[in-house]
């Protein structure tokens, strides 16, 4: 290996030289209070950045190991870290030529803690520094060009002293602020407790007292700054915690089932919503919401017309179309607004429950009795380990009038005069919505404002009156003990049941051209997956650039390693959670990838559902 002098001058050297000579400086060198590595050089200034790596030893980077002691805080100190080195980073670098020269800079980060692949706490085995931590730092690097020559004498600025004074400010202890440091991995940890606590308490989110629910503006997620109104729970749906870190905590649980969010207009409801939806992810240290948590498994449905569907059964919901096209095998590559959040449910319960129908469900909530849940305890840890895992996937449903099919959603009194029940394919969610709860343990919170005949299949209906929360329950049962909705129940016996699907494994083909893998990324919601394109505008968790990255780089592990053309996409997915969740998120790509983000089962399945390409056989 050689050192940060023999690297100055080869830089300089390479000066004025064609811009592909930059390949040479890929390797390893011993700068002096750490590695720096060159992974992979850029062909051209205006190609994608350059790959490097710092790693701070132990005994330099001194992180004191109570930082990082627990899972939760090794995740919150590493992405704790990475936007230190990013704020260095905007610091100090700068636009030095042509295209991206001049830039250096970590993965993109948003409002959301997640686990990433930027940054990695390296611990010490040898014996003087062995409660310290070290870090390994992924970013990119453009490699300075005036037009397509090399800027010799600015890569070697940019290499041997910004990049030191980058990892000197903000991957060094005892530069960081140790408070803030403390705040964030505190954080963390006390939100992690509070989702593990949901279910125990059998809540499916929790809001706390004081926190700022609205965003700065439909594209900034940061918190509003002035007029917010911080949220405060009704007396009613007070719950409290004894948090690990911060101590007593109080706020507003939304208990297991099905649970109405009403209100007038703009009166905060969908901005509620939107909060419970991300509190599957935890959140910086004043981003407001940092301690709304919600049901890891909680799942937003919406219509998404327009979307594919590849031989999801949604018979359960739809039946007898037009030109008696089939809904237990339903193929579309144009959903309406009603099939299409039929087909949302539908693809959430299949990779979220393990068991339908006559089989016993799995939902905490659900059909267990007490007696059975008894008799379960004295059973081995392991098989308590195991259902407690597979509860951890029953999914609740988030809908928000909004974003939903008003057709899908509601059927009055007078519509079903009208229109009789052979002539309507749709058997509306109000009059499934019990069964899936009762059948299933699937619990839902909706936000309905405009049709009070869900009154009759809620449990708990919470009010938004100016941005103010009210436990509404007993008022909405009396109005409709006085009004009778008179409506004819649609649903039949049971949920129904759902079919897994094995997914054909040439329909999903990485390949492009020459190239075996080619799989690019447009921020949230757009990824080009071989030939095709998928749009995931409307999957509205995913929160983050990196997650989608590794959702495209899970793809390609699930076609490769899995798809074999008997496993189910549940079983398939399965495996690809269980193969990151043992060896990392590494092991989706051949080299050190610093943008990954960690993300769910149910985002990995619904961009594979996207896949216009996607063709199925059904297991029966
Ligand atoms: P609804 O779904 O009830 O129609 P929204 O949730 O969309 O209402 O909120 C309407 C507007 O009010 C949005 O601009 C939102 O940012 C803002 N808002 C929501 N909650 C608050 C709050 N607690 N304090 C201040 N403004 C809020
Ligand atoms: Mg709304």
């Amino acid at each position: 290996m050689t050192d940060k002098q023999s690297l100055k001058q080869h830089l300089l050297q390479l000066d004025n030289r064609g811009y592909k000579a930059y390949k040479e400086i890929q390797g390893s060198y011993n700068f002096d209070e750490f590695t720096l590595i060159i992974d992979w050089v850029q062909g051209d200034p205006f190609a994608s950045p350059s790959k490097f790596r710092v790693k701070i030893p132990p005994n330099i980077a001194r992180i004191p190991c109570e930082l990082f002691q627990s899972r939760s805080r090794e995740i919150a100190l590493r992405d704790y870290l990475t936007r230190q080195f990013d704020k260095a980073a905007r610091h100090t670098s700068s636009k030095r030529g042509t295209g991206k020269s001049g830039t250096i800079a970590v993965t993109r980060l948003g409002q959301e803690v997640l686990e990433r692949t930027s940054a990695l706490i390296v611990s010490s085995n040898t014996s003087d520094s062995e409660d310290l931590g070290g870090v390994e730092m992924r970013f990119s690097v453009g490699l300075p060009a005036g037009g397509r020559s090399i800027l010799g004498r600015q890569a070697a600025e940019m290499l041997c002293e910004d990049i030191p004074r980058i990892v000197s400010l903000s991957l060094k202890y005892s530069s960081l602020n140790a408070a803030e440091c403390r705040r964030h991995v505190e954080t963390v940890e006390d939100a992690d407790w509070l989702r593990e606590q949901l279910a125990e308490k059998r809540l499916v989110a929790f809001v706390a007292d004081g926190s700022i629910l609205p965003r700065r503006s439909g594209v900034d997620n940061r918190p509003l700054l002035n007029d917010a109104v911080a949220f405060v729970s009704p007396p009613s749906l007070k719950v409290e915690f004894n948090c690990p870190n911060r101590g007593l905590i109080f706020g507003m649980g939304i208990p297991a089932g099905i649970t109405l969010i009403v209100g007038g207009g703009y009166h905060g409801k969908s901005t509620l919503l939107r909060a419970i939806e991300l509190g599957v992810y935890n959140r910086i240290p004043g981003d407001g919401r940092e301690f709304v948590v919600t049901n890891p498994a909680a799942v937003k449905i919406r219509a998404e017309d327009g979307r594919s569907v590849a031989g999801v059964d949604i018979s359960p919901f739809i039946n007898h179309l037009p030109q008696g096209r089939d809904t237990v095998q339903f193929y579309t590559e144009n959903a309406s607004g009603s099939t299409s959040q039929a087909a949302n449910i539908i693809e959430a319960l299949e990779v979220g429950i393990r068991k339908f129908g006559n089989e016993q469900c799995t939902g905490f909530n659900g059909c267990q009795s007490d007696g059975s849940r008894k008799k379960e305890e004295g059973k081995g840890n392991e098989e308590q380990e195991r259902r407690k895992k597979e509860q951890d996937l029953v999914p609740v449903l988030l809908v928000d009038e909004d974003t939903a099919a008003t057709n899908f959603m509601i059927r009055d009194r007078r519509m079903q005069e009208l229109i009789a029940k052979d002539k309507e394919p749709i058997t509306p969610f109000i009059d499934k919505v019990k069964q899936l709860y009762a059948d299933c343990g699937v619990s839902t919170i909706l936000v309905m404002g405009g049709s009070g005949d869900y009154f009759d299949v809620a449990d708990t209906v919470i009010s938004m009156d100016n941005f103010q929360a009210y436990n509404v329950t007993e008022k909405a049962k009396e109005i409709a003990n006085k009004y009778s909705a008179s409506r004819a129940a649609e649903g039949g016996e049971s949920f129904g049941e759902i079919t897994h699907r094995v997914p054909v494994p040439a329909s999903l083909d990485p390949s492009r051209g020459r190239r075996d893998v080619r799989v690019k990324v447009r921020d949230v919601d757009e990824l080009a997956f071989g030939n095709e394109e998928i749009d995931l505008g409307a999957v509205e968790q995913i929160a983050d650039s990196g997650q989608l990255r590794a959702i495209a780089a899970a793809m390609v592990c699930a076609k490769q390693q899995y798809m074999d053309g008997k496993r189910t996409l549940s079983e398939i997915i399965d495996l690809v959670m269980a193969d990151i969740e043992t060896e990392g998120m590494d092991i989706l790509s051949s080299f050190p990838e610093g943008d990954f983000a960690m993300f769910r089962r149910f985002e990995l399945a619904a961009a594979i559902n996207r896949l216009r390409s996607l063709s199925v056989v059904a297991k029966r």
